[in-house]
């Protein structure tokens, strides 16, 4: 099935993110917690794509064993930085072969290795290249990234919005947000998407932050913004783990029951494979998952 038809529903759902291993070695125990979480029947799951295209072959063993497993939708990542286009031709047909027929298109952060000269003459410069790409080859449904808070090699708000526009006139059907911490940021920058023409769906990534730990590998990934609300409680409960999970599904699950109440229906939560994670927001949303609350 075709995520667009699920997230075009008018249901609360929740979907959520996974990764694979780097190696062989967990390959066994991130299936398990994969399973574990795809067990929960989320709207879909994401599989993402290991950075500089290193561990796809994961990224495609995870997302096939999930959707074998027949209990949810799978959105396998791929990105193309330094991909060549007969790789991206065979992960299209790998997924086609498995019965997937939705990928979410990136470019992935740029290898250290490569300068602007060597990304001018890349056959995928920009997501919106393997977008075009995507489209030109087949039936799939494209997911593509947004930053409410403007990727870090921007110059600005504007000129990210004009190339996030680009992806979308390339063929995105939706679009999913890098992680925030303040909904205002969103809010924001939904009306400045919309005000431009963008109408296909957003769906706003939450990452629940689990341990004191996560904060700076967050605040690396994303450069997001985290109100004093959100500081204050790590500073109080980053010491002792059970209480910084605690604390920190609760603010995840505040987030997106304002979400839900401000006319956003579909979440995407960025789980770090953590069934317990997944688990416990799910059951705090217990009243409002699958209902249509006009
Ligand atoms: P792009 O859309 O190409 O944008 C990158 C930058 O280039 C932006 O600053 C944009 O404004 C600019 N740009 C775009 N088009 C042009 C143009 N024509 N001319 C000049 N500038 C332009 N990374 C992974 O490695 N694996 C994953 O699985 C993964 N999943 C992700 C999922 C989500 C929801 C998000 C938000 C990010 C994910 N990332 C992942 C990280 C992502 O790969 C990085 O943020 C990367 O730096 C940008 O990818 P993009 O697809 O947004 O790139």
């Amino acid at each position: 099935m075709k995520l667009t038809d699920i997230i075009s529903s008018n249901t609360f759902t929740l979907s959520f993110e996974v990764f694979p291993p780097k190696t062989n070695a967990r390959l066994e125990s991130v299936r398990q917690a994969t399973e574990e979480i795809a067990a929960l029947h989320p709207a879909f799951i994401s599989v993402t794509y290991g950075a500089g295209g290193s561990g796809s072959r994961y990224t495609l063993e995870i997302a096939r064993n999930l959707q074998k497993k027949g209990l949810t939708e799978i959105l396998p990542h791929l990105t193309c930085v330094d991909a060549a286009r007969d790789e991206v031709r065979q992960y299209l047909a790998d997924l086609r072969e498995a019965g997937m027929h939705n990928v979410m298109a990136l470019r992935g952060d740029l290898p250290e290795h490569m300068t602007p000269r060597m990304m001018g003459n890349a056959p995928y410069p920009h997501a919106a290249d393997l977008i075009r790409d995507i489209r030109a080859a087949g039936d799939f449904c494209i997911g593509a990234a947004c930053y409410p808070e403007v990727h870090p090699e921007s110059k600005n708000q504007q000129d990210d919005l004009l190339h996030l526009k680009e992806k979308v006139e390339a063929g995105a059907d939706f679009l999913t947000t890098q992680m925030f911490f303040d909904n205002n940021l969103l809010y924001s920058f939904l009306y400045k998407l919309r005000e431009m023409g963008v109408t296909v769906p957003v769906l706003p990534g939450i990452m629940p932050i689990t341990s004191a730990k996560q904060i700076s590998r967050a605040r690396t990934l994303s450069g997001s913004f985290m109100p004093r609300r959100f500081t204050a409680l790590v500073d109080r409960f980053g010491s002792s783990d059970a209480a910084m999970q605690q604390a920190g599904i609760i603010y995840a699950t505040d987030q997106i029951i304002d979400l839900y109440a401000n006319g956003i229906r579909h979440v995407h939560v960025y789980t770090m494979n953590k069934p317990e994670v997944a688990r416990a927001i799910q059951a705090n949303l217990s009243e409002i998952l699958g209902r249509d609350f006009q």
